[in-house]
């Protein structure tokens, strides 16, 4: 079973949580967090997949004159 190298404890699952990732002022992405579910550390962040599919998918139709 996976071990929280902060805690040591083993975790049978993972918490996952929607932060926002900057890299500039005005430029964020969504991106999940991914959470020891007992002592909260981070230990993964990744850009949110489902919500930059819809994103760029929202994009395109913007540039296209539908959205
Ligand atoms: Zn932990």
């Amino acid at each position: 079973m996976a071990k929280c190298p902060y805690c040591d404890k083993s975790m049978p699952s993972i918490k996952a949580e929607t932060i926002s990732i900057k890299s500039a002022p005005r430029t964020s992405w969504r991106g999940i967090a991914y959470c020891c579910p007992y002592c909260n550390a981070a230990l993964s962040v990744t850009i949110d997949q489902i919500s930059l599919k819809s994103d760029t998918v929202g994009e395109v139709l913007r540039g296209l004159g539908k959205g």
